[in-house]
């Protein structure tokens, strides 16, 4: 029996029924697959996944309703001066569309994830809900054992809820998948800086969000389809800037946003969309003890890439981003916040700061993600390409 490549088409398309699906079709699927299997939603922007999906629990990173549904309800929860996320979230829940999840981690992202987290134990009594607060130093030995046991907890109850047992060997098993997982989602991050003309931002972030909520192993085959049949497109560059999205890793700018930067002249060839599936830094390596949660806790602590919603104790972040627009080639940084996003807004000045003292080019706007206009940003990416492209500098 020989296997046939899928088509580009079939499989964007397969994508992009997925991304559309907000009732999680695919995720009830596997749920009926097989007993002993739970649903666990993930907020923005850092989760355990290792530790849930070895609890017999898939991960479901859950960023917000995007343009895809109206906020109505959920608008009645909030004052008006808050970023978009929280209500359309709320949305989904009061609508019946996370109904396939047992239940939701809400990482300490920001004050407004905190307060969601409450308002989701009263609104879905029948979920597991974790507020999860990780240190913010990975200085003290303190802070490994806390997380420790933070994780720990998790675990032994999402086995219990599930009806497993919490040994170690699924713990081992789950960061297995994770790292087979990580190496395609590196070669995806290579491929699109080497060939971006081949790999669209608007693919890129579909399969990306694929895997917020697909089996580790499952979306890393799913990933390498695509990556053969995006190299076999043979297509030729054009004459963009490339360029460096940041700022994006909570609510989700719309894809025709993305669509219309990169149409403007700007190929965003890296990007923070969906940090926490990605490799951030080494994956777990297990310690001379064999101690799996302490090797995730580890990983955890030890990341490499900085983020808005971690205390950058060493005053680095805009050092690591100047290293990194070299590092993957990009020509300057777009800067696209949710409006009301404090994290991502407040922490720009340090970032620009750096680009400045290195001469390398930015430019920044807000969305909200359903923002329906794009005319002002597609306008706003093109002149900056041009500059970028006929100065060398915004
Ligand atoms: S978009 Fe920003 S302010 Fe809103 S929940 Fe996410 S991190 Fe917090």
């Amino acid at each position: 029996m020989t296997t046939t490549q899928p088509t580009i088409e079939a499989l964007v398309a397969d994508l992009e029924a997925r991304f559309d699906d907000v009732d999680l079709g695919h995720v009830r699927a596997w749920k009926d697959g097989a007993r002993h299997r739970l649903a666990v939603g993930c907020l923005p922007v850092f989760a355990p996944r290792e530790v849930i999906w070895a609890a017999g629990a898939l991960p479901v990173f859950v960023r917000g309703a995007g343009d895809r549904i109206e906020t109505i309800r959920g608008d009645a929860y909030y004052q008006s001066y808050i970023c978009h996320l929280p209500r359309s979230t709320l949305e989904l829940g009061l609508l019946g569309h996370l109904d396939v999840l047992d239940g939701m981690v809400f990482p300490n992202t920001c004050d407004v994830i905190r307060n969601l987290s409450g308002m989701w134990q009263t609104s879905f009594p029948q979920h597991i809900v974790r507020f999860l607060d990780p240190p913010q130093t990975a200085e003290p030995a303190s802070a490994a054992a806390y997380l420790h046991h933070e994780l720990t907890t998790l675990f032994r109850d999402l086995c219990a809820h599930n009806g497993v047992e919490p040994v170690p060997a699924r713990l081992h098993l789950a960061i297995a998948d994770y790292a087979a997982a990580n190496v395609v989602m590196r070669e995806l991050a290579a491929a699109r800086q080497r060939e971006p003309w081949n790999l669209p931002v608007d693919e890129v972030y579909l399969l990306k969000r694929a895997a917020d909520s697909m089996p580790p192993r499952d979306w890393a085959d799913l990933a390498r389809r695509y990556l053969a049949a995006a190299a076999a497109r043979g297509r030729k560059p054009e004459d963009r800037i490339r360029v460096c999205l940041v700022g994006s890793f909570c609510e989700q700018p719309p894809r025709a946003l993305l669509r219309a930067a990169e149409k403007a002249g700007c190929y965003i060839i890296d990007d923070d969309l969906t940090l926490g599936v990605e490799p951030n830094g080494p994956d777990p390596l297990l310690g001379d003890d064999g101690d799996p949660m302490a090797a995730i806790v580890a990983a955890w602590l030890r990341t490499t890439r900085p983020s808005a919603v971690r205390y950058d104790e060493h005053g680095t972040a805009g050092r690591i981003l100047a290293e990194r627009v070299a590092a993957v080639g990009a020509d300057g940084v777009v800067f696209a916040a949710p409006s009301f996003c404090d994290p991502a807004l407040l922490d720009q000045p340090r970032l620009t700061r750096v680009l400045d003292q290195r001469n390398i080019p930015y430019t920044s706007f807000k969305y909200a993600e359903n923002t329906g206009q794009f005319q002002a940003i597609r306008e706003q990416a093109g002149t900056f390409a041009d500059s970028v492209k006929l100065w060398g500098t915004a």
